[in-house]
């Protein structure tokens, strides 16, 4: 027994109504904040220098989605993210349609100098330093090569896999190295944002301790909206799926305003793995109700695998009261959310 797995189902969740536009993605400031990040849009913005740590954008609120600045964020658009896969539904990629350009090939992950700051959404590891030694990601569905700009967490998981809904999913956000932001912001595939599953147990195992490598830097990142720390080394290949050809691949949108539909999204399978104790602290950064978007309409998503991968299908919730118990303060707002697990 490896203790308790943490997975929900998001009965609860209603898929945000979205009407279909064809109206071009507009490039604007998003997950990642633009040296002009004072504006909610980035038009004066011209160099790739993202500067995260102002990243406060107090205007807008997970707890209403109604009110997000954005035209994709409201009216919606054809590729809005996050999205429930179906893994029924996902195309082995043996045609190599949208997994073109062979194994994705992480460069420089394991040694990457960030900031911390919470900034009222999310933690967020931005890269420092010189952009030429920042972490570099290529191949998989990716033509170009990207750079490494951000690590942020969202709880409970953005993305959903057969209605199933991980405690935790990290996102690694990278841009095009030949694009500034504001360029990237406009184009299909100007960002790739690599997303792993974080799960709960009781207790992980030696080999399971991959959450502590940025754990140990939450509990100074608690005291509220603004808190920030420099100088961060992270090895980051460690919070990288153990299985790097193992990934749902597809192309859609940010999950924050303004909802650029401008990302190449992969999502490895097999999570990492988070004590209870550690996912605890994650309710303390004060980011309102909860910081995920809810579930999108599928439109024109196409979801791919590598031709090889073994899906991965979460456990269905192994519910336990004593850990409800432990976590009831952390999900006192979730209300009814809560009501339809188990
Ligand atoms: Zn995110």
């Amino acid at each position: 027994m490896l203790g308790v797995v943490w997975t929900f189902t998001f009965l609860e969740i209603a898929a945000a109504a979205m009407t279909t536009t064809t109206e071009p993605s507009e490039p604007s400031d998003s997950e990642i904040t633009t040296v002009s990040s004072s504006s909610s849009s980035s038009t004066t913005s011209t160099t790739t220098t993202v500067d995260t740590i102002i990243n406060y954008e107090p205007e807008w609120s997970y707890d209403d989605e109604s009110r997000w600045p954005g035209r994709h964020c409201q009216k919606g658009g054809k590729r809005q993210s996050p999205i429930d896969i179906k893994t029924s539904e996902v195309v082995h990629d043996f045609t190599r349609q949208f997994i073109k350009y062979g194994p994705l090939q992480f460069s420089g992950y394991n040694k990457v100098l960030v900031s911390g700051i919470n900034n009222g959404h999310t933690i967020q590891f931005s890269t420092e330093g010189d952009e030429a030694i920042h972490p570099v990601l290529t191949g998989g569905p990716l033509k170009y090569m990207y750079r490494l700009e951000q690590l942020h967490f969202h709880w409970l998981s953005e993305h959903a896999i057969n209605g199933v809904k991980y405690p935790m999913e990290l996102h690694f956000v990278h841009v095009r190295t030949d694009l500034t932001v504001f360029e990237a912001l406009g184009k299909r595939d100007g960002l790739a944002i690599v997303s792993v599953f974080g799960n709960v147990q009781a207790e992980v195992e030696d080999y399971q301790e991959e959450a502590s490598e940025f754990m140990q830097y939450i509990p100074r990142l608690l005291n509220g909206t603004g808190d920030r720390i420099s100088g961060v080394l992270l090895d980051m290949s460690k919070l990288m799926s153990s299985s790097l050809d193992s990934y749902y691949t597809y192309s859609g949108s940010l999950t924050s305003p303004e909802c650029n539909e401008a990302v190449i999204w992969i999502i490895f399978t097999a999570p990492i793995h988070l004590t209870d104790a550690q996912y605890r602290l994650f309710g303390k950064v004060g980011v309102g109700r909860h910081n995920f978007r809810s579930l999108q309409k599928l439109n024109r998503h196409k979801v791919f695998t590598p031709a090889e991968t073994k899906v991965h299908i979460p456990q269905i919730a192994i519910y336990f009261s004593d850990v409800m118990k432990a976590f009831a303060e952390f999900f006192r707002n979730f209300g009814s959310f809560m009501n339809s697990i188990g």
